[in-house]
């Protein structure tokens, strides 16, 4: 395999270690600033001396900054901020307001002045060119709302690589499908839980299978499923596509961070020119060296974001490096994210993610359960589990009770042997998981 002759920045083929020093240049400047313009950092660094700061290694000295920090600064009226005590700009400053997807809990609000949005379409223009998309492209974009960092801020940036945009989201289910039909949409941007719903919904109005619309590229994120070689490999069928690109992005810093080359194997960081990543212990918040199999929590401060800047963003997201070179010719590293601290089990003393059971119990499967598992919580609350934890999983063809004894033995064995905890799988009668890639599949309460 040749590496092409241009990535969209050309520092994405630098020594990674060179670059993150480059980029640890600005924090001397960076934290005066956040210092000087945010009430929320004022504070955080009122005794830090940012000379001091001028290199990496140096970021542990200051503190983390979390989600529930730029809640409560938010919920805080600030005169003249309308984004509280993060906002780091005059209020005429800001040109949009983006707002988290807001699942769960209360929605955070991001700004954007004229720089920032310049910043952000060409950043996410990288992260989509390197997910495959480009000048030929006809790229269809399932967000339903503006407002969220999927909405206008992706918009943007596909545009930005030259693809023609379909912005389909947010009409009826026969509208949306008409219009991937119409136009020939040959790439499809669109969360996990989207791309494996829709092609039964383009099956039921149109009478015919997803694969049969002319759907190649699949680029497609926003959990961890994707990265899993069955959930890839159904979903590649059922679409008929021959490319998937894993992606992963936060309105927090910045919404297009990871994406997946030609290569497919892991994420890429790609705003190498908005954006410092540290991998740190998720217990002792030390820094982690970036190599082959290194683990840890994901933490983002943005280089030149000017309305709602972040210093040190712990995301929760756990990665591990795939790799640190590529056939594509970058040497920026490559991740799999393998789960969020939020979703972490106990078994014991060993924690464990419901995305690492999956992936082994799969494995394992080699095929004969569905794609969907459930791990049965006794309470919301629940994290600890003292007995093997439940694992419901659904074969996928009728077994008999010595096939459906070996297959569990089979699945019950290797999460042992791979990641140390116990499982006790029980079937559920076929039919009980249907739609594949539902973002809350892995884990539920009993009810
Ligand atoms: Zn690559």
């Amino acid at each position: 395999m040749t590496a092409p002759a241009r990535h969209w920045y050309p520092e994405e083929a630098d020594d990674w270690g060179e670059l993150q020093a480059r980029q640890a240049k600005v924090l001397p400047d960076l934290v005066r600033r956040l210092r000087d313009r945010s009430q929320l950092y004022a504070e955080r660094l009122a005794d830090t001396d940012p000379d001091g700061v001028d290199e990496l290694a140096r970021l542990q000295d200051l503190p983390f900054t979390t989600k529930d920090d730029l809640r409560a600064g938010q919920a805080q009226r600030v005169t003249g901020a309308i984004l509280g005590r993060q906002q780091a700009v005059d209020t005429e400053q800001i040109e949009q307001v983006i707002s988290s997807s807001g699942t769960t809990g209360t929605p955070v609000y991001f700004g954007l002045t004229r720089a920032d949005r310049e910043a952000w379409t060409d950043a996410i223009g990288a992260f989509y060119s390197t997910a495959g998309l480009g000048p030929g492209s006809v790229a269809g974009l399932s967000t339903g709302m503006p407002m969220v960092a999927g909405g206008i801020p992706y918009a943007d940036g596909i545009r930005r690589t030259g693809a023609a945009l379909v912005w389909f989201g947010g009409q009826t289910t026969p509208r949306m499908v008409g219009t991937l039909e119409r136009l020939r949409v040959d790439t499809l941007v669109a969360t996990a839980s989207f791309v494996a719903m829709f092609a039964d919904r383009v099956e039921e109005v149109l009478g015919r299978p997803a694969r049969e619309l002319g759907v190649r590229t699949i680029v497609s994120g926003g959990e961890p499923g994707m990265g899993l070689p069955e959930v890839r490999a159904g979903v590649m069928d059922k679409w008929g596509a021959t490319r998937i690109s894993e992606v992963m992005g936060l309105g927090d810093v910045l919404p297009g961070i990871w994406a997946e080359c030609e290569a497919g194997a892991g994420m890429h960081f790609t705003p190498v020119r908005d954006v410092l990543v540290e991998l740190v212990d998720p217990d002792s918040g030390a820094q982690l060296a970036w190599e082959d199999g290194a683990s840890g929590e994901l933490v983002y401060t943005t280089i030149r974001r000017e309305a709602t800047p972040v210093l040190r963003f712990r995301s929760r997201d756990h990665a591990v490096v795939t790799g640190m070179g590529c056939a594509c010719g970058r040497r920026t590293p490559r991740i799999r994210c393998v789960g969020r601290t939020d979703d972490m089990l106990i078994y014991k003393a060993m924690n464990v993610f419901p995305s690492a059971i999956r992936e082994v119990a799969l494995g394992a499967a080699g095929g004969a359960v569905h794609e969907v598992v459930r791990i049965r919580k006794a309470s919301a609350e629940q994290v600890r589990f003292d007995d093997p934890i439940p694992l419901e999983v659904q074969a996928t063809k009728p077994l008999d009770d010595a096939a459906l004894a070996d297959l569990r033995a089979r699945i019950e064995g290797a999460v042992r042997e791979r990641l140390r905890v116990r499982v006790a799988v029980e079937f559920v009668p076929p039919g009980t998981f249907a739609i594949t890639g539902d973002k809350n599949s892995i884990v539920y309460v009993a009810g």
